[in-house]
Parts: C-alpha cells; structure tokens; sequence
C-alpha cells in the first residue's frame, strides 16, 4: 500500500525513527478495524480540501474528511503543532 508520505517519520513521543521501523510501531493502521479501515481508506487519497464538511478539534476551522481520518481531527496547521509538542 501507498504510505502516508507527508506524515513525519516520528512516534507520538517525538522519537524519530526510520519509516519501516515507524510502521511497524504500528499506530494508525493497526488500531484500526476492518470495518474502519475500509471507511478510511476511502478518504485517504483524497485531497486535503475535498468533502471539508468537518471541524478542527482544536480551532475549530473547516478540514476535509482526509483530515478527519488521518490526521486526528485536525486541521493541518494543529496536527503538525500536536506532532512537534510531543
Ligand atoms: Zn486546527
């Protein structure tokens, strides 16, 4: 499968590690079932400004359902923030 190229190559503890190693730590794609997973697959190759009909859970600006599934319920601005603080 295609990975999530954009997503920085670190755990949620801001360990860096090498992108096989970080797939393996398993994250996203383990914790989902496969009913979810069918779902998200769905929004993962949209474009980050298709079907914006959900809100940041932080700022609460528009995001689209790519963001919704893939990047926690946040927009791209709060994910990146939530990525670097941890
Ligand atoms: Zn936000």
């Amino acid at each position: 499968m295609l990975v999530i190229i954009k997503m920085p190559q670190t755990t949620l503890t801001g360990k860096e590690l090498p992108e096989e190693e970080f797939w393996a730590e398993g994250s996203f794609i383990e914790s989902c079932s496969n009913e979810d997973w069918e779902l998200k697959k769905r929004t993962f190759h949209m474009k980050h400004n298709e079907e914006m009909n959900y809100n940041c859970k932080q700022c609460n600006v528009k995001i689209s359902a790519h963001n919704k599934d893939w990047h926690a319920n946040l927009c791209d601005k709060c994910f990146d923030k939530m990525v670097d603080e941890k």
